[in-house]
């Protein structure tokens, strides 16, 4: 795997991104499970579509947005937030510690073998080769103060939040009003639940928000935004399934304007018919809302599902390389022990880990905090 593009994002050159292009389709689709539903008649109800599984595995919608409320009564909403992250990080903490103790079993003192034992450890939760080999050399520089679990626990929390922890960015993009939001990804990494879930945390915040479903692929992704439109108290601008995206992200700016709304957040196709090539489709989308207002998308936002594991990272780039992001969501937490995947994502990108995913409810999004993971982490 190729490590020379990371890191160098913010000064790459503009054309530097053609040289990648042949692959960029080819990944992007290789992700698009081959399916039978191109031909499908467009009004095709969710609750048959295979890859919007949201109608049967959710709960029902008032279960869903009662949640935080009942949860979270005012005053606590940080402890509560916390615990909603330790519980979506249990298979990875419960992965983690568990191998960390037994590295330890019969031994008292820290030593070479259990050193390589730890490398193993990390690279089996995806911290990734070159992260993983970075904190053990770290580690070993200290291995004589470890004496125990807990000491060298302790020492892991330390390094891995001075390789994660940023600067905090600055604010400046958040000022525009609307504030357009551009969400891309390949298929089924959970864009369209991201979007619902931003969508409520924005309302919460008393912000007026409207949805562009510019994921005309399908009827059935349509009407998925529109539950999450519904649950989440905002504006949706939709057009027919097939339409032109670009088309519908226009209008939906165009309505923004007029409507004076704060946040507007744009779903996309995570894959196209065969012959549409994504990232053109994507460009021409950024094109066509910046027709309307210059300064925007203000967020291109790419979302990337963390039990994909590395692969995660190679998606990363190969978006950045066709519309420049500038900024990550991660999703699924919950649903891996390889959390180490946000150690990787954080050490080896220089695009800021936004949002984590914790569960499929709407109140399951975070705003992604290096100090909270590492503490949630052990
Ligand atoms: P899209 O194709 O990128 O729009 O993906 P969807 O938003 O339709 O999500 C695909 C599936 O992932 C749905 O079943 C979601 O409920 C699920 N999903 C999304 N985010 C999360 C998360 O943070 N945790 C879990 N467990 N599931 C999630
Ligand atoms: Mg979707």
């Amino acid at each position: 795997m190729a490590f020379k593009w990371l890191k160098r994002k913010k000064d790459k050159g503009a054309d530097e991104a053609e040289a990648d292009s042949p692959a960029v389709d080819e990944a992007a689709e290789a992700e698009a499970p081959a399916e039978a539903d191109e031909e499908a008649p467009p009004e095709t109800p969710p609750e048959t579509e295979p890859h919007e599984p949201l109608a049967e595995d959710q709960p029902p919608e008032d279960e869903v947005i009662t949640t935080a409320s009942e949860d979270e009564p005012a005053g606590k909403p940080r402890r509560s937030l916390f615990k909603r992250l330790r519980s979506g990080l249990t298979k990875t903490r419960d992965f983690l510690n568990t191998d960390i103790e037994d590295l330890f079993s019969g031994k008292r003192k820290f030593d070479e073998e259990m050193l390589e034992e730890l490398e193993e450890l990390l690279i089996a939760a995806d911290i990734g080769v070159r992260t993983a080999m970075d904190l053990i050399e770290k580690i070993a520089r200290k291995a004589s103060r470890i004496d125990g679990v807990e000491e060298l626990k302790s020492i892991l929390r330390e390094e891995i939040l001075a390789l994660i922890d940023r600067a905090p960015e600055d604010e400046g993009t958040g000022m525009a009003k609307p504030q357009i939001i551009m969400v891309v990804g390949v298929n089924g990494v959970g864009k369209t639940t991201t979007i619902g879930k931003l969508a409520a945390h924005h309302a919460r915040e008393g912000r007026k928000v409207l949805i562009a479903a510019a994921d005309t692929f399908r009827a059935a992704a349509i009407e998925q935004l529109t539950i999450w439109a519904e649950r989440a108290g905002a504006d949706i601008v939709k057009h027919k399934d097939q339409a032109d995206p670009a088309a519908v992200a226009f209008d939906a700016v165009e309505a923004a304007v007029a409507r004076d709304v704060d946040v507007v957040l744009i779903d996309t196709a995570g894959r196209l018919h065969t012959k549409v090539n994504l990232m053109e489709e994507l460009k021409k989308i950024k094109r066509s809302v910046g027709k309307k207002i210059a300064e925007a998308p203000h967020e291109i936002l790419l979302v990337l599902d963390a039990t994909t594991g590395q692969n995660a990272l190679s998606q990363a780039q190969l978006f950045d390389d066709a519309i420049d992001l500038d900024a990550l969501a991660l999703t699924k937490l919950d649903g891996t022990a390889k959390g180490g995947i946000v150690v990787s994502i954080c050490s080896s990108l220089n695009i800021p880990l936004r949002h984590i995913g914790v569960g499929e409810k709407i109140d399951d999004l975070q705003e992604f905090n290096a100090k909270d993971f590492v503490e949630a982490l052990f």
